[in-house]
């Protein structure tokens, strides 16, 4: 595998478009970075506004259920740092500008070797995860963490008023990336149930929670055989990209 070893990784940042996000592709992996003592902090760029499934719940109620959602879900995998950015869900082109300085402010913030974000790529045999604001969300980070986070003279005023330093990020590990692409598998046979709970917390969008554990254990049933693991085990999958 391309990049570090989970041991030198102190502290990692995992950015994605909507509440749940992190926990349906990663929600097995992240505890086994946070009970080895990695700091994770998650960044939640929209609110969801559009999710759900129930019509009597207002909508203007959604995005503090799916805020308080999200960090219960973070606290059940070991993240306590939870930042939301507020996003209109699809507001992801008109708000360009805005968005770009705060990932590279959060950036410089969290120094995080490792990010873990969205493919910015089309998957085709995924397209229902191909959500337009995740593959803008892949592009916003991917954009933040090179050139401008790493460059001292780019964004001059976060080093001037926010006495923010440059930080390049060691390694991407994007999600949903086209199969040819995916380079790492992480078994998390172990922590599973925990993945299960934390999407299970997102109870605003979870309609049929009894087959909740069946339907994510199917979800990611491929990953099994191509990661060369033994019959039973569960894995979650990732394209890790060097980027320091
Ligand atoms: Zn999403």
């Amino acid at each position: 595998m391309p990049g570090l070893s989970d041991r030198a990784i102190d502290r990692a940042l995992v950015v994605v478009a909507h509440p749940d996000d992190a926990e349906f592709w990663a929600g097995g992996t992240i505890p086994l970075w946070t009970d080895a003592g990695t700091e994770v902090t998650y960044c939640v760029l929209s609110d969801g506004h559009a999710g759900g499934f129930d019509p009597a719940t207002p909508r203007s109620e959604i995005p503090q259920i799916r805020r308080a959602e999200q960090a219960e879900a973070a606290a059940l995998l070991g993240v306590h740092d939870v930042r939301f950015f507020g996003l209109d869900e699809g507001g992801f082109r008109q708000g360009r500008r805005a968005l770009h300085v705060y990932l590279v402010r959060v950036i410089r913030q969290v120094r995080p070797q490792r990010v873990v974000t969205w493919s910015p790529e089309w998957n085709w045999q995924r397209f229902r995860s191909c959500h337009p604001d995740h593959l803008a969300t892949g592009t916003a980070v991917l954009t933040a963490i090179y050139p401008d986070a790493g460059n001292q003279f780019a964004l001059p005023q976060l080093k001037d008023q926010e006495d923010l330093d440059a930080w390049a990020v060691s390694e991407v590990w994007l999600i949903n990336s086209p199969a040819r692409e995916v380079n790492h598998y992480v078994d998390i046979t172990e922590t599973f149930d925990r993945k299960v709970a934390a999407v299970r917390a997102h109870t605003s969008q979870i309609k049929d929670p009894d087959t909740l554990a069946d339907r994510l254990r199917q979800r990611i049933a491929p990953n099994t055989p191509a990661a060369g693991l033994p019959e039973g085990r569960l894995a979650e999958a990732f394209q890790v990209v060097v980027t320091g």
